[in-house]
């Protein structure tokens, strides 16, 4: 037996009454689990096997997969799944997390990150956080993208520049390329703004909303470059019809 607190990043329904669930756990990372019969209404492992929820588990080892045995609920963030906007956010972030994390890779810090940014999704504007969490789980993964200086030559850039999706990060006028995406000033110090959101008060940037649209087209096309298959979270997201 394996006991770990768990975040339930994706649950499927499987079999007769079964569901499969993938979990990031504070010991071994990401790992998957059936949890037989959890779709019947008096299982009680019904209320706990829930997206976003953060339980004690307690899982068998299989050959192939493991079996969810006991799952206590630490904190079922359950506001985010009553709420549809909070909801598609929040599974864009526990999807990001299962696309770029490895199988078995024990992260601490990636766990409690995790929390964070779910806790954010839950108490701030979501869409916001959500971004916010993409980038720093691509930072974190060692993903990029690079905004501190030209990812080809590496000169400090200051000022407007460009972005470069082949390269994954910012460059120079001198190194631009004819796909390269202008990338104002502004947006720069809002992705600068972002990766550090939920370390602390830190000061927002002046940034316009088309700074923060422009943002995250960007940073959801080089996501969807580097995953190399398209998200279902977007397209939930694009239900909600938020622009
Ligand atoms: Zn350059």
């Amino acid at each position: 037996m394996k006991k770990t607190e768990a975040i339930v990043l994706s649950v499927k329904s499987w079999g007769e009454a079964d569901r499969i669930v993938t979990l990031f756990s504070k010991e071994y990372g990401k790992t998957e689990a059936v949890a037989y019969g959890a779709r019947k209404p008096r299982s009680a492992l019904a209320a706990s096997v829930q997206l976003f929820t953060q339980a004690e588990m307690t899982l068998a080892e299989g050959k192939r997969i493991d079996t969810l045995k006991q799952c206590h609920i630490m904190r079922s963030f359950r506001t985010l799944r009553e709420d549809l906007s909070r909801m598609a956010y929040g599974s864009f972030l526990t999807e990001v997390c299962e696309v770029l994390t490895m199988d078995g890779e024990r992260d601490e810090e990636l766990y409690e990150r995790l929390l964070l940014l779910l806790e954010m999704i839950e108490t701030r504007n979501p869409r916001l956080a959500a971004l916010a969490g993409a980038l720093q789980l691509m930072k974190h993964g060692g993903f990029g993208p690079i905004t501190e200086r030209c990812s080809a030559c590496g000169c400090a850039v200051e000022g407007d520049a460009f972005f470069d999706r082949q390269l994954g990060g910012i460059v120079c006028e001198t190194c631009r390329q004819t796909d390269s995406i202008p990338m104002r000033e502004s947006m720069r110090a809002f992705i600068a703004w972002l990766e550090k959101l939920g370390d602390g008060p830190i000061e927002p940037p002046r940034v316009t909303g088309r700074d923060m649209v422009d943002t995250e087209k960007l940073l959801i096309a080089y996501l969807t470059d580097i995953i190399d298959r398209p998200l279902r979270s977007l397209k939930f997201i694009a239900q909600l019809g938020d622009t």
